[in-house]
């Protein structure tokens, strides 16, 4: 511990933003970075508790409390405020392969069960993890480090998004030899095409798999397993296989609501993949994406899908943005059956929530509950009325109650009488999370699955019913965080290098 009474010293700062109104002018990252001195402070208040939850990445009341990639927090805390920055990067890298992205984009678990954060503000981990990185690259301590020693044992990885590269890069630093095969023209799975630039910049992506090839890692991309290449061929060439492919699959909660065959009703990634995709193909100039300029546009659907539909859609420059969740309004403070250590369970307000409020004047709504952002809680959508030329031109709503379970095992909730709604909207982005994986590597390896359609495999050992064939990420937990897919990358790695080897020394 550096300081022992910094946390009494130092208030918590986390990363400065550019200013909403600014930012939504151009994809650049909002985050700024911070002062050194002043993250040596932030370091400062770091408790060294005797025990830090901070970095055990628990299971508690289904969510994460603490890290799941089990970063050494409180060790690289005080390297910062000893001034040791390639120290600190040294321990980052030891649990972490891709710090620049999760200190980037993790909602970080971390700081909702910092012991301070008890009584006090946690200390900002994921500003410090971000600069920390950062630093590294900025100094050029961040290099290729190819294997000394190959094994000849080859491994195929399907899906490069975190949990295949993470498996990658620690397959390749055991000495095999890894071929990296994605469906789509870019590298980085939701990294690339999901989240968009302006919470990570797809030149951060690129510059760790530049640093991946120099180590030795082959990425092949416009190749889809399954229909490219069968998955049998992939099983037979190589000496086992990982599978990371994501849950790409999207739901559709309206599939029976009246409209929804509408023209200007999509999934979220429809909207959101396009967009990334163009501006890094030609800055937009080609128009191969779906455009928000000067139309009404509806969010349905919270999270980080949500949020970044609310971003992009405003610097596209549409004319109005709303957003419907049909859970309730979360408490502003942690509730009494959510305790610390757990992860708090409250209203957040994301950098899309913020912008859309600077933006938008939200006090104009009629029969609004909430008047400070774009979000509208408690309401279902009923149905999305058309302008008779099968464009869509609205949408209804009603408020449904939490406190009124519905009755004989139906919905939590009941409607809430003459609530209903009618909404301008020109475009409506779905962002209702996703049923799983897809589904055609299953079928054709006859892998099996569980009941929620991921690739079965027991959490710790990822294996399938296959020797040598693994899963990990989100088509074997479900849709979650990049900080979990590459945790779950880097232990399939470790288990696969067992497999390979008969031991490992991998983490
Ligand atoms: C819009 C959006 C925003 C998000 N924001 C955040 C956030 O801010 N913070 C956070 O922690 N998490 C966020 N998440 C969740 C996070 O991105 C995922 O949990 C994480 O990327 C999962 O990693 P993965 O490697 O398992 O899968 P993915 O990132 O989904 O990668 C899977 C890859 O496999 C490829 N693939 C699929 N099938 C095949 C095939 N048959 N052959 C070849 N390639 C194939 C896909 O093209 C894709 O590139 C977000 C998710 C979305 C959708
Ligand atoms: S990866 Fe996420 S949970 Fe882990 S230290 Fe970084 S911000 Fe915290």
């Amino acid at each position: 511990m550096g300081k022992p009474t910094g946390f009494k010293e130092f208030n918590r700062q986390t990363a400065v933003e550019r200013e909403p109104m600014e930012r939504i002018a151009d994809w650049n990252e909002f985050a700024e970075p911070m002062p050194i001195v002043e993250l040596q402070h932030q370091g400062a208040r770091c408790m060294d508790c005797g025990i830090p939850f901070c970095h055990t990445g628990d299971i508690m009341a289904n969510m994460a409390a603490g890290c799941p990639v089990h970063n050494l927090i409180p060790e690289w805390n005080d390297l910062v405020y000893h001034d040791q920055w390639e120290e600190a990067l040294d321990r980052l890298h030891k649990t972490n392969n891709f710090p620049e992205f999760t200190g980037r984009v993790c909602p970080a678990p971390c700081e909702g069960s910092c012991t301070l954060g008890i009584n006090e503000p946690a200390v900002a981990i994921k500003t410090i993890e971000r600069s920390i990185i950062d630093h590294g690259f900025e100094e050029g301590w961040v290099v290729a480090q190819p294997p000394k020693t190959r094994t000849g044992k080859k491994v195929a990885v399907i899906g490069s998004g975190p949990a295949g590269l993470a498996a990658a890069a620690q397959l390749n630093s055991a000495g095999h030899e890894v071929t990296i095969y994605e469906r789509s023209d870019r590298i980085g799975g939701l990294l690339m095409y999901g989240i968009p630039n302006m919470k990570l910049d797809k030149a951060i992506v690129q510059r760790r798999i530049y640093i991946m090839e120099k180590e030795g890692v082959k990425f092949v991309v416009n190749t889809e397993v399954g229909k490219d290449i069968h998955s049998k061929e992939l099983v037979d060439q190589f000496d086992a296989v990982i599978i990371a492919v994501g849950a790409t699959a999207p739901n559709d909660f309206f599939a029976r609501t009246p409209g929804r065959e509408l023209k200007g009703i999509h999934f979220a990634m429809e909207f959101l993949h396009a967009n990334t995709k163009s501006l890094l193909d030609s800055q937009h100039e080609d128009g191969k994406y779906i455009s928000a300029k000067d139309k009404h546009v509806v969010v349905i659907g919270g999270g980080d899908t949500g949020t970044d539909c609310l971003g992009t859609s405003l610097r596209h420059g549409c004319k109005s943005l709303i957003n419907f969740e049909i859970v309730p309004e979360p408490p502003a403070e942690r509730a009494p059956n959510n305790p610390w250590p757990q992860w708090p369970r409250i209203l957040r307000s994301d950098y899309g929530h913020q912008e859309a409020a600077a933006k938008f004047d939200y006090t104009d709504w009629e029969q609004k509950l909430r008047k400070h952002d774009p979000r509208e809680f408690s309401i279902q959508t009923t149905e999305f009325i058309g302008d008779g030329n099968g464009n869509l031109k609205a949408l209804k709503t009603e408020l449904v109650d939490w406190s009124q379970p519905g009755s004989h095992g139906g919905a939590p909730f009941t409607p809430v009488p003459d609530s209903e709604q009618e909404w301008p909207a020109d475009l409506i982005f779905l962002a209702l999370g996703f049923r799983g994986p897809e589904q055609i590597i299953a079928e054709q390896l006859e892998l099996e699955t569980d009941n929620r359609s991921n690739y079965k495999a027991e959490y710790g050992k990822y294996t399938t019913r296959i020797p040598g064939v693994f899963s990990a990420g989100d088509c074997r937990r479900g849709q979650s965080l990049v900080v979990w897919a590459i945790n779950e990358g880097r232990e399939a790695a470790r288990e696969c290098d067992r497999y390979l080897m008969g031991v490992t020394q991998l983490p």
